[in-house]
């Protein structure tokens, strides 16, 4: 195992000779197979898994089931054979399908896993390329920013400001500044090797360049690899609950059972026969299968978001989006284009309008019209140098003149500076060549601006700083007015901050510019000395179209009940005119600026909360405090967010949402959804499965338990009536195997009903029993519980002496109720609201069952096994009208619950 103090006494150049690699073009492509086929994925690699045998062997541990199988072992004894093997073989299945689930369950998890895993950014053949972070090898040069969670094991080679947060390693939690330079030899402790980053620690701030050093389970991290695989519970608040009801629903079955078998002993019934009946009652009506199946349905659920471009990194998070009352959106990316294009640039003097297309053509600046040459007007040439130079973008050209074959890697705005810097001929690769950048004060969203200490081809040494207009005019005391530097009066002043607001207002996001030229004597000065006394350059607007689908979004959130909150570090002008735009803004409603914000209490801030639709020029702090607002007036949040600073405020709201491709690794931690697009209407569109999958989760636990309910029912009305046993425990087994799993597992997957985004959100304190469905569990439940035994009882009395007719009758109306009320599941509203056609999944489970059926009627091998005679067509009609009862009996029941309600309502009133 390599030891990351031996990398810390050498100067980066020897590094790189010892990893063998060429310190400015990074490792051949070549190189860098053949070291990852050497060494592996850049991987920790993952604590042991279950095996499949354990999941499998997990099934049978069940207690009912393990009472079961001792019950069937007796009767087996006994010489009741083909009973005994006939429920060991049915618990089997039931064991294997549940296997199945599962697995398939583990298997969507982990392929999750892999969609949210990060990525680096590398130099490969003297190009800088993005690949996944698992296909980094010892002696890659990597390009890490604030936000990065930094890869693998590193010795920079490069550090500016750079601070990183090594408190998953060391236990600090206070970020340590790094550095490039060697550091003497001497057994110094991992949290003071200040050239080194590790696996796994967090950029915090700055910029820097690492070759990497360690991999996988050869970095520091890997040595402790067993101590931070500590998994996280990825069980949902209503799994839990299911689990909590599961233990309820035990204890009621198994009384309910030995109820049932009490009885039926009294009533002359044989104790041992009426004993295995009553254990494969408990087993039949304990649902032990519904966490599984919610589990799937979950899972199958998260698999449509990713197709809809949603990835769920927390699995409790799919039951909260449908819950959501606000979302809490950023402007850049997600509401908008991300696609940055400089349209106009200003100076005091001069209003440039920039062609935004990028074709080959050359006459891309024009005053009122008039073609000009941006070169030769100083103030346009030092604003389009700052903007090149002030920036960490990176334009890859593949023709000088091939404008259109440009290719940006990096922050879109800064990308559209380099674009319009290429248009004037200022070109990035040129001018990093000849411009030497010495020190550098990076853009955060905090600050607002971006600063860098350049030494000029001549060798004077100037400061370039962009950053937003109001908050970088502050640190200006000159401007260069037509070429020369004066005094920056008020009026001057108003009159840029006037232009600022004109160009805000046609949606246009600005930056400003401005320059100094530095001492000698000046330049390790602070970061605030330096960024002071500046000379005002100018303005350039650039236009970020909004994404055309956001617009429709919106409004189907609007008819959801959800509001949309636009949240911005933009300035407040640019954010009302896009929010108009998308309508997230009322005429009644509010914009606040950061500032604004700042001075309101929390108190003030929680009172008017509700009214604002636009909080522009925040910082990310604000948005923690937005969001504790919002929950304090009792809305569930999602907040979607990128940067690192987000990150409180993501992981504080009740669906923390990032960016895939616009987001840190910090804020993609911290969030339990990440969108694949950045785009808002794939938040909208998460919203909907989220409610979508909720609602099949209803669906399926009112089928099943209704089921249930009627199943125990039939039993325990038929002893108390003093009737002999209606079915047998091998058909109930069969009716908990097939009749309850199969259609249960298609309800899952029912597609959405019409109005799913037509009603407002869910309540999150809302039972799953609530809006219905406890109360069509237990109707429909004693329903078809009654109409079963009224079947039964019906042919008993037809056919005193032949049970077995009887039992057969019952058990194919218990089959066929169920079958039919699986369709009154389908809706909230009556079994008639729905087209039964559209769930061919659910068509074909009911087909199925219904065949199966009918096998173990009329085919003879299998009557003597589940104890069942062909019945006539006469019987047929009795099951046929006796298993419809319950649903058209329900409808009726249904209205008078309703009319009941509204009377006492009434008098209550
Ligand atoms: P949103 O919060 O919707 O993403 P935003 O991108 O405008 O909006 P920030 O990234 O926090 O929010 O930027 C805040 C302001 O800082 C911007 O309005 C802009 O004026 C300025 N700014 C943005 N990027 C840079 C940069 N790379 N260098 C200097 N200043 C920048």
């Amino acid at each position: 195992m390599s030891d990351t103090n031996q990398w810390i006494d050498l100067d980066p150049e020897r590094v790189a000779q010892e990893l063998r690699v060429d310190s400015e073009k990074g490792l051949t492509l070549n190189e860098a197979k053949k070291r990852f086929k050497q060494i592996g994925p850049n991987q920790i690699s993952e604590s042991e898994k279950a095996s499949l045998l354990s999941v499998f062997v997990d099934q049978f541990k069940d207690f009912m089931v393990l009472v079961l199988l001792a019950a069937t072992l007796i009767s087996g004894l006994l010489g009741e054979y083909t009973d005994a093997i006939a429920i060991i073989a049915i618990v089997a299945l039931n064991a294997v399908l549940g296997f199945i689930q599962e697995i398939k369950a583990e298997k969507s998890l982990a392929a999750l896993k892999k969609l949210s895993s990060p990525t680096a950014r590398v130099m490969r053949e003297g190009k800088w390329v993005r690949i996944p972070a698992e296909e980094l090898v010892p002696g890659d040069l990597i390009f890490l920013e604030s936000g990065d969670r930094i890869p693998a094991d590193v010795r920079f080679c490069k550090a500016i400001s750079l601070r990183v947060e090594e408190s998953a390693l060391t236990g600090e939690s206070l970020p340590v500044e790094k550095i490039s330079s060697r550091l003497p030899r001497a057994d110094v402790p991992l949290g003071d090797r200040k050239n080194m980053g590790y696996m796994g620690t967090l950029v915090i701030q700055g910029t820097g360049m690492g070759l990497v050093v360690g991999t996988g389970m050869q970095t520091e991290m890997g040595k402790i690899a067993h101590l931070i695989q500590a998994t996280e519970s990825t069980e949902t608040p209503l799994q839990r609950r299911l689990e909590q009801l599961g233990k309820v629903l035990i204890v009621a079955s198994i009384f309910l059972t030995a109820v049932v078998v009490g009885t039926g002993i009294w009533h002359g019934q044989e104790m041992y026969k009426m004993f295995l009946a009553g254990v494969s009652l408990a087993v039949a009506a304990i649902p032990e299968g519904l966490p599984a199946i919610v589990t799937v349905a979950l899972a199958l659920g998260v698999q449509r978001m990713i197709k809809r471009r949603a990835i769920v990194r927390k699995l409790p998070s799919v039951e909260t989006l449908g819950c959501a009352t606000v979302i809490c959106s950023d402007k850049t990316g997600t509401l908008t284009q991300n696609k940055m294009t400089v349209t106009r640039l200003w100076t005091l003097g001069k209003e440039v309008e920039v062609d935004p297309n990028v074709s080959a053509h050359k006459d891309f600046f024009r005053i009122q019209n008039q073609v000009i040459s941006p070169q030769k007007d100083l103030g346009i040439t030092r604003l389009l140098e700052i903007s090149v130079l002030c920036n960490n973008a990176v334009l890859e050209r593949t023709g000088p003149d091939q404008v259109d074959t440009w290719q940006i890697d990096g922050d879109p705005t800064e990308g559209a500076l380099l674009v319009a810097g290429g248009k004037a001929g200022l070109y990035q690769d040129v001018l990093t060549n000849s411009w030497k950048r010495m020190r550098e004060f990076p853009f955060d969203s905090k600050r607002k601006r971006m600063s860098v200490l350049l030494t000029s081809p001549s060798g004077q040494c100037f400061l370039y700083a962009k950053g937003a207009p109001d908050v970088l005019l502050e640190s200006c005391t000159y401007a260069l007015v037509q070429g020369k530097v004066t005094h920056l009066s008020d009026q001057l002043r108003q009159q840029i901050q006037e232009q600022n607001e004109n160009l805000a207002s046609m949606a246009l996001r600005n930056l400003a510019f401005a320059y100094r030229e530095v001492g000698k004597g000046e330049q390790q000065s602070s970061q605030m000395a330096l960024e002071e006394k500046l000379v005002f350059v100018g303005l350039a607007g650039m236009i970020d179209p909004p994404r055309p689908e956001v617009k429709d979004a919106i409004e189907i959130c609007r008819n959801a009940g959800i509001k949309t909150i636009m949240i911005t570090g933009d300035h407040q002008a640019t954010a009302e005119a896009i929010a108009y735009e998308l309508g997230i803004k009322s005429t009644s409603g509010l914009t606040i600026s950061g500032q604004q914000l700042s001075e309101m209490s929390d108190e003030q801030l929680q009172n008017r909360v509700n009214e604002i639709d636009v909080y522009a020029r925040v910082s990310p702090e604000h948005k923690l405090r937005i969001v504790k607002a919002l929950q304090q007036a009792g809305h569930v949040v999602a907040m979607t967010g990128d940067g690192v600073n987000d990150a409180p405020a993501i992981k504080a709201a009740n669906i923390g949402i990032a960016m895939g491709v616009a987001g840190t690794d910090v804020s993609k931690e911290a969030s339990s959804l990440i969108l694949a697009d950045d785009n808002f209407a794939t938040i909208v569109s998460a919203i909907e499965e989220g409610r979508h999958i909720y609602d099949n989760i209803r669906k399926f636990i009112s089928y099943l338990l209704a089921s249930n309910v009627g199943e125990i029912l039939v039993m325990f009305f038929a002893m108390l009536a003093g009737l002999p046993l209606p079915l047998l425990p091998i058909q109930i087994l069969w009716v908990n195997l097939v009749t309850d799993g199969l259609p249960a597992m298609a309800l899952g997957v029912d597609p959405a009903e019409e109005n799913t985004m037509a009603r407002v959100p869910r309540n999150s304190r809302e039972s799953v029993f609530a809006r219905g469905v406890g109360w069509k569990i237990i109707t429909r439940g004693l329903l078809i519980g009654s109409c079963s035994l009224l079947a039964f009882w019906v042919t008993f009395m037809q056919y005193p002496e032949n049970l077995v007719v009887s039992q057969t009758v019952a058990f194919a109306t218990l089959v066929m109720a169920q079958l039919i009320y699986v369709f009154d599941c389908r809706s909230e509203g009556t079994i008639f609201q729905r087209n039964p056609f559209n769930n061919k999944a659910l068509l074909l489970a009911v087909a199925s069952s219904v065949l199966l059926l009918l096998a173990v009627i009329y085919y003879s091998p299998l009557q003597p096994i589940f104890h069942t005679v062909p019945i006539g067509l006469r019987d047929w009609i009795l099951v046929t009208v006796t298993a419809s009862l319950p649903v058209l009996c329900a409808g009726l029941l249904d209205s008078v619950a309703l009319t009941v309600r509204k009377v006492f309502k009434l008098r209550m009133n």
